[in-house]
């Protein structure tokens, strides 16, 4: 049998935008809600012939803010995709959510619709630094969230969490870390804020209104929780990414291990049969190009609400397997490489892995190549000489 391939359920709703945020979500779409449940469904149809034979695990309902559905919405979400999809029986089923949208109720609902994890937006504890992100929940409502989940029975809990703030000192990132801690959630996904163009923070930033977060800061605050993470015993298995054993995330681990995963919603992408591809960005577009799609039949070569695609090359192959794996601290398997590309990884990347080798940013063991802890604070450096030559 075939590898299982990832269901990835895009939600764009959200209560308001982020001032960071540059993820396909919008505010003030509520109303689309049951409508757009039904065409998620449909589009799920679309897949099924292609999909068949192939088992689900996992599936993820991301966003936007997946926890604004109700959960008679997301229960019917999930019945439906089982009943297109052949989804195992044991899959992990995850959804994100936002502190101040979720109840104990909620949750349970969920748990009793088949869920089995949830991560959780917390990004800070700290009032002051939640109203600095835009976020809409305090500190308060994310441990009520926290005590909310495990209330409900979830045995599988992410928080995500953001460092490095504009003029963040590392005591108050000590301070969110150690709360987060104390919680004990068995994963732990913590990334530095980025500015990313086209958001309100970016416009900030240039207006000279807020002062961009300070990159050796940022350093000291990821050495710091490298550390810290070590001595609680968590697994540090991906750059941005700490789990209690056992408790990886199995989504993302789609993603890093470049396997096939189907994406379904507004701007979700796919990587399906040697191509990846992506579904229109706005909302009430997807839903009419989707009527569109199963007017015309549902051929794959007439999915309307499909917008772009590439055939993956050989060599864009490769690259991908080297740059998503190395994030994985267990690096690339020269084995596993071998096996899937025809090729082995010294062949391919040998003069460039000398380089870094000799500068103490990647290592070779016996069976693999990784990113050594001085790589992981330059990995965006490696993955941009690993990228496959432009072709002109
Ligand atoms: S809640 Fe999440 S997806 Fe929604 S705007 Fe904020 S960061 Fe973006």
């Amino acid at each position: 049998m075939r590898e299982p391939i990832g269901l990835y359920i895009h939600i764009p709703f959200c209560t308001a935008k982020c001032g960071y945020c540059d993820f396909n979500s919008y505010a003030g779409h509520e109303h689309m809600i049951p409508e757009y449940g039904d065409v998620l469904l449909r589009e799920a149809s679309l897949w099924r012939a292609a999909a068949r034979g192939r088992r689900i695990d996992p599936v993820f309902f991301g966003g936007g803010t997946p926890s604004l559905n109700p959960p008679e919405e997301m229960r019917k979400i999930l019945e439906g995709l089982r009943a297109t999809f052949d989804v195992a029986p044991d899959a992990e089923v995850a959804l994100e959510a936002n502190p101040g949208s979720i109840t104990t109720e909620y949750l349970r609902a969920l748990r009793d619709a088949g869920f089995n994890r949830i991560s959780i937006g917390v990004q800070s504890f700290d009032d002051e630094e939640l109203v600095a992100l835009d976020r809409i929940h305090s500190g308060d409502d994310a441990r009520e969230a926290f005590a909310a989940a495990r209330e409900a029975g979830f045995d599988n809990v992410n928080l995500d969490l953001i460092y490095g703030l504009p003029e963040q000192p590392l005591e108050a990132w000590k301070r969110n870390l150690e709360e987060a801690l104390r919680l004990g959630p068995e994963h732990l996904s913590m990334y530095a804020l980025t500015i990313e163009d086209g958001t309100a923070l970016a416009r900030d930033v240039a207006r000279g209104r807020v002062t961009p977060p300070d990159p050796d800061a940022q350093a000291d605050h990821y050495e710091w929780t490298c550390e810290r993470m070590a001595g609680a015993g968590r697994e540090h298995y991906e750059i941005s990414n700490w789990a209690r054993p056992g408790h990886r995330c199995r989504h993302n681990l789609v993603y890093w291990q470049n396997r096939e995963y189907l994406g379904l919603g507004a701007g979700a992408h796919s990587y399906f049969d040697g191509v990846r591809f992506s579904n229109v960005l706005l909302p009430n577009r997807y839903v009419e190009l989707v009527g569109e799609s199963l007017a015309e039949g549902g051929e794959r070569r007439s999915m309307r609400h499909v917008v772009a695609g590439e055939t993956v090359t050989p060599e864009t192959a490769m690259a991908d397997t080297m740059i998503l794996g190395l994030r994985l601290l267990d690096g690339v398997s020269l084995a596993a490489f071998r096996a899937r590309h025809g090729r082995a990884v010294d062949d391919v990347y040998g003069a460039v892995l000398d380089e870094f080798v000799a500068n103490g940013i990647i290592e070779r063991t016996a069976t693999h190549v990784r990113l050594t802890p001085r790589g992981l604070l330059l990995s965006n450096e490696v993955f941009a000489r690993l990228l496959p030559e432009p072709v002109v």
